[in-house]
């Protein structure tokens, strides 16, 4: 026969790491809520330096509103935010961001250093975290407006996940993915991508427009392509907007951003639906491009689904469906009539 095990309780240390496992499972995720985190602050600029697909080296530089000198100290403790105060106010949660969790988490699995500077404060202040606590004082120094967040050696402390992420050239595919994404969807705000000490592999510049940033990131041949849709369902409280490419254009693996809410997300009912209609046009087994920003009633949809956040319930998903395909056969339709065909110069 064998013993029971003895139970006792985890150490907040070990309970710590768990949860930071669950919400950043590779460097991609760690930035998507880096970049949030900018565009939350208002940033119009924000450069992104990479060494070994974020492995070794993730950092992100904005010209947001910066942190409070006062602030530094809890900034990387577990459910501390500066946007949501009462439970109520997730309702109506407009900001990206809302746990608290995201520098707390990336803080127990890599070194995190943070350099910021509010518009008010005489000096920058620079900090490093480890285990959601300051390693050393809060030194002043020399910065720009914004904040410079460099995550380094992430998974340096959770062994198994760092085995698991052999690549980094894939790992910087997942970042180029994020990156490109929220380029696309905020247009209005400058991206530039580098692997540190090389070129830069992704520009956008400032008040650009989603066009110009698909043509940017995915190439001509995309752009050219490319027809806006626009849907406003009041009764469904849902207002859509988006780029699609025509029946033109085919690839073998296809395109499919999807940004809820300004969350980039996956939903593989909208993506089984958007297939389902470029189906009837494409030849087999090849896909469109398709860019859709959905806004919905926040009462109505539920971004707590998932400490990560990608997986995204929404009311009336069927109904929403069902209009999401209308406009975008409609489109097709409208444009079959007027094939162009391209002659190589
Ligand atoms: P959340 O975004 O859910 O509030 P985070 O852990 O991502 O939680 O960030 C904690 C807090 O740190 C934010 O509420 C915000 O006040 C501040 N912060 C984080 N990143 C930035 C940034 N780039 N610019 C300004 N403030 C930031
Ligand atoms: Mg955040």
């Amino acid at each position: 026969m064998s013993e029971p095990g003895i139970i006792k309780k985890l150490s907040e240390e070990v309970v710590n790491r768990i949860a930071a496992g669950e919400i950043v499972q590779r460097p991609s995720n760690a930035l998507k809520e880096l970049i949030e985190n900018s565009l939350d602050a208002k940033s119009t600029n924000i450069v992104i330096t990479v060494k070994a697909g974020g492995l070794k080296y993730l950092q992100i530089q904005d010209n947001g509103t910066g942190i409070r000198c006062e602030d530094l100290e809890i900034v990387c403790e577990r459910f501390t935010t500066s946007k949501l105060r009462e439970y109520e106010d997730l309702k109506e949660i407009c900001t990206y961001g809302f746990r608290g969790e995201a520098l707390a988490s990336i803080s127990h699995i890599a070194h995190l250093t943070i350099l910021t500077k509010t518009a008010t404060a005489k000096c920058a202040y620079k900090a490093s975290y480890e285990n959601g606590k300051l390693k050393a004082p809060i030194k002043p120094c020399a910065g720009n407006n914004g904040t410079q967040i460099t995550v380094e050696d992430l998974f340096y402390n959770v062994i198994a996940r760092k085995k698991a992420l052999r690549s980094p050239t894939e790992e910087y595919t997942h970042i180029m993915e994020v990156v490109g994404g929220y380029a696309i969807h905020n247009s209005h705000v400058g991206f530039t991508l580098k692997k540190f000490g090389e070129n830069t592999d992704l520009k956008t510049p400032i008040k650009s427009s989603v066009i110009e940033n698909v043509r940017i990131i995915h190439g001509n041949a995309i752009a050219r392509e490319l027809m806006e849709i626009e849907l406003e369902e009041p009764l469904l409280k849902l207002s859509l907007r988006g780029c699609i490419t025509n029946v033109n254009y085919s690839h073998k693996k296809g395109t499919m951003l999807l940004f809820i809410n300004h969350r980039m997300v996956d939903s593989q009912s909208i993506r089984k639906a958007v297939d389902s209609i470029y189906s009837t046009y494409l030849p087999k087994n090849s896909h469109a491009f398709v860019y859709l920003s959905l806004e919905l009633d926040p009462r109505n949809v539920d971004v707590n689904v998932h400490p990560t956040k990608h997986e995204v319930q929404f009311l009336y998903e069927e109904q929403i469906i069902e209009k999401i395909k209308s406009c975008i056969e409609t489109k097709l339709l409208s444009c079959n009539s007027t094939r162009v065909m391209y002659t190589q110069a």
